[in-house]
C-alpha cells in the first residue's frame, strides 16, 4: 500500500507544475494514524501565496481517492520556507522544463544580520544555453514567484525562480 507521505509527496505545485510539493520542500510533517486518519503539516512558501489553498484542496483530494478517510492539513509558518529548501531534485527539474532555478541563499546568520544594502549580485544561466547574459525584463512573470528574463545569446527569454 502507498503511505500516506508517498501520496503527499507527489502532489504538485500549483504554481509550478514541474515541482512536486517534495521538491518544493513545503511538505514538513505527514503523520498517519492507524484509524485512517492522516495530518500534513506544510510550510507556504511566499507569503500570502494564493496557491496555499490551493495546495491543501489537492492534498486533501488525493489522500481521500487514496482511501484516507480524514485528512487534516496544518500550516507551519516557522521556520519560514525560503527557495533554498528546493531540493537538488527540483532545481534539475525546473532546468530541464527551461525555468532556472533559484540560487542558493545559504545558510541563514544567526544573531544579529548584518544589514546589507546592495544584495549580492547573482548571476542567472540561461536554462537553454547556459549563458550568464541575461537580464530582467519583468520582476513579475506569469506568477508572483518567477521573474521573466532574456537571454542576451539566444536570445530566448525565460523564467526565473525568485530568491527569498
Ligand atoms: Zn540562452
Amino acid at each position: 500500500m502507498t503511505t500516506a507521505l508517498e501520496i503527499a509527496s507527489r502532489v504538485r505545485d500549483p504554481e509550478l507544475p514541474v515541482l512536486t510539493l517534495a521538491d518544493l520542500g513545503v511538505l514538513r510533517s505527514v503523520s498517519e494514524s492507524s484509524d485512517g486518519s492522516v495530518v500534513v503539516t506544510i510550510t507556504p512558501t511566499y507569503t500570502g501565496c494564493p496557491a496555499l489553498d490551493e495546495m491543501g484542496a489537492d492534498l486533501r483530494r488525493s489522500l481521500v481517492a487514496a482511501g484516507y478517510s480524514s485528512v487534516e492539513v496544518r500550516t507551519a509558518l516557522s521556520p519560514a520556507w525560503t527557495t533554498d529548501w528546493i531540493t537538488d531534485e527540483g532545481r534539475r527539474k525546473l532546468q530541464e522544463a527551461g525555468i532556472a532555478p533559484p540560487s542558493k541563499l545559504g545558510p541563514q546568520a544567526v544573531g544579529p544580520v548584518p544589514l546589507n544594502l546592495t544584495p549580492p549580485s547573482r548571476r542567472v544561466l540561461c536554462p537553454r544555453c547556459s549563458s550568464p547574459r541575461t537580464e530582467e525584463v519583468s520582476r513579475f512573470g506569469s506568477t508572483a514567484c518567477k521573474a521573466l528574463r532574456r537571454c542576451a545569446d539566444c536570445l530566448e527569454p525565460f523564467e526565473h525562480v525568485k530568491e527569498i
